[in-house]
């Protein structure tokens, strides 16, 4: 049984209360995780540390974020075991995409902010330049599908830019943020910089969205929660990024090559059991190939391995829509039950026949639930990807009109013959309902900052 602690001004604390953190796999409880209600001493300690790590040249801290990603890619097996363990992902996943991704993270940014340059503003009698100072205390916010994968996506550009930091992940997956706080504390990052604590969203999360002396959020989650979070923060003028929901489609044009189409777009409908904001819920399908390419995707995701979901409670709001899904007249053409074991598993599931407005093809579901749409053109094409309230991402599957069709979907970010193919320096995040904001490279670092003019006269 793992003791999750919370990590306060370097020191590690366990509180009266807890509750338990429940594996999806079998259901057994694998750790005891405090709950936190009141985020005082972590932002005291924040507030104490922030002037003297503000202080440090951004090389010092590039430094630091490097001393992070050393440390953490020397364990990388155990993030992945614990990440596997927390959220059932298979392990090659858990290794693959989120441990990999998390090194990566401390990596990219150490790498981009030595090659930050300044900006200057020339004028005929007068030089502008730019002066990125640290907002303070900044607060963390990140869901349980990518766990540690999202939260140090937003602390390395954090501690980066200067700031102190209170960062919550999900209370469903607290096992790698507090293993990252035991690797901070190991190699000795100052303490205060990076506070961790660990309660459920209502509580904690609310009061670091609800803290004065917290500047700013960065959340990551559901949209109906993101609505809380900007109507708390809103009227205290924080610095708000939310990245939020969506309902993503894959677009398989007449001229696609089936050969990378099917494989792509079968990753993008169910990697991580279909639990990424990113991951291609709709796969739209031209009439012309639609009988080769179904024949070719349900063939090969009978060999696609995934784990369960989070947990019962995300199960049953899954299969709560795979009987929507019969009541608006779709037809189940692979999966749709519970397999016959322990834990919150259920099998891969795909859905033809409903309309592109029903509400199972537009309501997110974030399982590995997907529904299947005929179209005749490009355009109805389009229309059908653009006709939900989100907009996140999407892709293309096209040998020759890629690049037209995918900036005409109403999206913050569009693959063309690939899906998740990330490089970190570009803009994440979506329009609509999906999101206010963007991270990666220089947008983090641009949220995590504030931009100050100095305008010299010249002599
Ligand atoms: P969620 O909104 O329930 O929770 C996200 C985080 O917010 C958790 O840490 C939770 O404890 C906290 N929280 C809950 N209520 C809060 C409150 N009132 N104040 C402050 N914090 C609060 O989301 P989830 O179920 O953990 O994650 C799934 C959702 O996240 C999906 O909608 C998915 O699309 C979205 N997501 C979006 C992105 C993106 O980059 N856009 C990435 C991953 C997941």
């Amino acid at each position: 049984m793992i003791q999750v602690e919370n990590y306060i001004g370097g020191k590690f604390v366990t509180l009266s209360e807890d509750f338990d953190d429940i594996s999806p796999l079998d259901f057994s409880i694998i750790a005891k995780v405090p709950r936190t209600k009141n985020v005082d001493d972590a932002v005291g300690a924040a507030k104490s540390a922030q002037p003297d790590w503000g202080a440090l040249s951004i090389e010092q801290r590039c430094d630091w974020l490097d001393k992070i990603a050393n440390e953490l890619e020397s364990q990388i097996e155990e993030i992945a075991r614990l990440e596997s363990l927390d959220t059932g992902k298979p392990h090659h996943v858990a290794l693959n995409v989120d441990a990999n991704r998390s090194v990566n993270n401390f990596r990219f940014f150490a790498d981009f902010g030595r090659r930050m340059e300044s900006q200057t503003f020339q004028m005929p009698d007068a030089t502008n330049y730019v002066v990125r100072k640290p907002i303070g205390v900044v607060g963390l916010i990140s869901p349980w599908n990518l766990p540690l994968y999202l939260l140090s996506w937003k602390i390395a550009p954090a501690l980066l830019m200067g700031n102190a930091i209170i960062a919550k992940p999900s209370e469903i997956t607290p096992l790698t943020a507090h293993f990252l706080a035991k690797i901070c504390a190991q190699i000795g990052l100052p303490e205060g910089v990076l506070n961790i604590v660990h309660g459920y969203g209502p509580e904690v999360g609310q009061a670091i969205v609800e803290h004065p002396e917290i500047r700013a959020i960065s959340f990551t989650g559901g949209t109906s929660t993101g609505k809380i979070v900007a109507a708390t923060a809103a009227p205290m003028f924080k610095k708000l990024s939310l990245e939020l929901g969506g309902k993503n489609a894959s677009l398989v044009l007449d001229d696609a090559d089936l050969d990378i189409a099917v494989p792509g777009v079968l990753r993008a409908s169910f990697l991580n059991s279909g639990q990424i904001c990113l991951c291609g819920s709709r796969v739209l399908v031209h009439s012309s190939i639609y009988d080769e390419f179904m024949e070719r995707y349900l063939e090969e995701l009978k060999s696609f391995e995934i784990g369960p979901v989070i947990s019962d409670e995300h199960r049953a709001k899954v299969l709560s829509y795979i009987e929507l899904a019969k009541q608006e007249g779709g037809t189940i053409l692979s999966g749709g039950s519970v397999p016959n074991k322990q834990g919150a598993w259920i099998e891969p599931t795909v859905i033809s026949g409903l309309s592109h407005d029903s509400r199972t093809a537009t309501e997110e579901i974030f399982g590995p639930v997907v529904t299947i749409h005929k179209f005749e053109s490009d355009e109805e094409a389009i229309k059908i990807a653009n006709c939900t309230q989100y907009g996140l991402a999407g892709s293309v599957w096209s040998k020759g009109r890629g690049r037209k069709v995918a900036e005409q979907i109403d999206s913050g970010m569009v693959w063309v013959n690939t899906w998740l193919h990330r490089d970190l320096r570009v803009p994440f995040g979506g329009v609509k309902d999906s999101g206010v904001g963007r991270e990666g490279g220089m947008w983090s670092l641009g949220f995590f900052s504030e931009a100050v003019n100095i305008c010299v006269m010249e002599d």
